[in-house]
């Protein structure tokens, strides 16, 4: 399809030959825009549904030239139906998205495999970006897929340690920034307005627009009907944008006649969003040192704030704010009810859905998706410091007491001992060292 650059706010429009992050006449967001009347006559459902479920069987809605782009098989995540914890939270009708299940745990690489093909198809030889962690993880992927050299800024102490391995292994140049993810953005952007390195934070326009397919994916899966609300946590805001846009397509295609209510998700120590919104101000209010567990959201001044606030102006959804505690809490509970296990900000959403319900926010049998965005296991550490102290228990005998415990007596009889079990003890289980 037929696209060009498009600046948000004074609507200069740029080819897509020009390596731009922003408007050169005014500096606001651009956004990519598409000749959709190319597609109208085209039956896009029975097209796609022959293809892999992944990013590129939307092909046709991704603003790339090449017919071979750089792909890890991103996308075509599970829509998990979450029984057990709909009951829980008051509210049956809940889905996850599941983005952990992308090829570097993380949506953002529905963003990379789009953002990357640019990369080369602009003939860029480097590519960089600030991150809070899982950026810089797809990226260095991406990035070593395409032989592309790679550079990421992030900030010293506070990335989560599978992320930093990601980025390590993949062999990007890894740069710790003492200071925050802000401004190691800040850094970034300047430097690739003056050396040749092709810039991929959600900045970038094309990045965003593979971030569109989980709407297509989500109508695709509910068997071609729109959710009536989604919940999304909101770090650089680039997400709730992107999934809003799929949303606004599906409807400008004639695909249904709905969208659904966006509604992000901050976390208190950082929630610059929830407050400019709250105070319907006209520039963003920035949090100058943001705090917060869930490290992927933990940004002060997110660069996509006036796309973000239009999209959810313009489907009527809100803003909220969790505390780190409900964040934790909800981790455990998806982890523990659904077998999912997702990192902190991901679990925002859950958070954020228990708290708009009992905001009244959300109504009860209103189907809800949750975007989980990234995976648990990204930040192991965090669930560990939580665990209280494990159960450490020496032979057979203490072991055969605590599933007793457990099972309650009433479920064994009085005669079965260890020895009837058939354990062995602990130290002759164990194995002997060869000294
Ligand atoms: C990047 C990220 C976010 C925030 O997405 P934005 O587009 O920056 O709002 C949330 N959760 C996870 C796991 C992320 O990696
Ligand atoms: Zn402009």
């Amino acid at each position: 399809m037929n696209f060009h650059l498009q600046c948000i706010e004074c609507k200069a429009e740029y080819p897509p030959s020009h390596i731009i992050y922003t408007c050169p006449k005014c500096g606001d967001l651009l956004d990519v825009v598409y000749d959709y009347s190319e597609l109208m006559n085209i039956d896009l459902v029975k097209l796609w549904s022959k293809r892999t479920f992944n990013v590129w069987r939307y092909r046709e809605l991704l603003p790339v030239l090449s017919r071979d782009p750089v792909t890890l098989n991103e996308g075509g995540t599970g829509l998990h139906y979450c029984r057990r914890l709909g009951e829980l939270l008051n509210h049956p009708e809940v889905c996850v998205k599941n983005e952990g299940e992308n090829p570097t745990g993380s949506f953002k690489d529905r963003g990379m495999t789009v953002g990357v093909t640019r990369a080369k198809e602009l003939g860029s030889k480097v590519v960089i970006c600030a991150s809070t962690g899982n950026t810089s993880a797809s990226l260095a992927a991406y990035a070593a897929k395409a032989g592309l050299h790679c550079i990421v800024l992030v900030p010293s102490g506070k990335v989560a340690l599978g992320k930093l391995a990601q980025a390590i292994i993949h062999g990007a140049h890894v740069i710790l920034v003492k200071g925050n993810f802000d401004y190691a953005l800040r850094v970034v952007r300047k430097l690739s307005s003056i050396y040749p390195l092709y810039l991929l934070n959600s900045v970038n326009p094309y990045r965003l627009e593979g971030q569109r397919t989980i709407a297509y994916e989500v109508y695709e899966q509910l068997g071609r009907e729109v959710p009536d609300v989604v919940v999304v946590p909101v770090g650089n805001a680039g997400n709730i944008s992107a999934i809003w846009k799929g949303f606004k397509e599906l409807k400008l295609l004639g695909l249904t006649d709905r969208t659904p209510r966006m509604i992000g998700v901050q976390a208190e120590g950082a929630a610059p969003l929830a407050r400019t919104l709250r105070e319907n101000s006209d520039e963003l209010l920035r949090v100058p040192n943001p705090e917060t567990v869930a490290t992927a959201i933990r940004i002060g001044a997110p660069v996509n704030w006036k796309k973000a606030l239009r999209a959810v102006r313009e489907s009527r959804g809100t803003i909220i704010t969790v505390s780190d505690d409900e964040i934790l809490k909800a981790q455990r509970l998806l982890a523990s009810t659904e077998g999912l296990f997702v990192e902190p900000a991901s679990a925002a959403s859950i958070a954020g859905l228990a708290k708009a319900t009992s905001q009244g926010l959300v109504d009860r049998g209103e189907v809800v998706v949750c975007v989980a965005t990234g995976h648990g296991l990204k930040d192991p550490e965090i669930v560990l410091k939580m665990t209280p102290k494990f159960v450490e228990l020496q032979n057979a005998e203490e072991i055969d007491d605590f599933v007793r415990a457990l099972l309650g007596n009433s479920y064994l009889s009085k005669t079965s001992t260890p020895t009837a079990l058939g354990l062995q003890t602990a130290a002759e289980h164990s194995i002997p060292s060869s000294s």
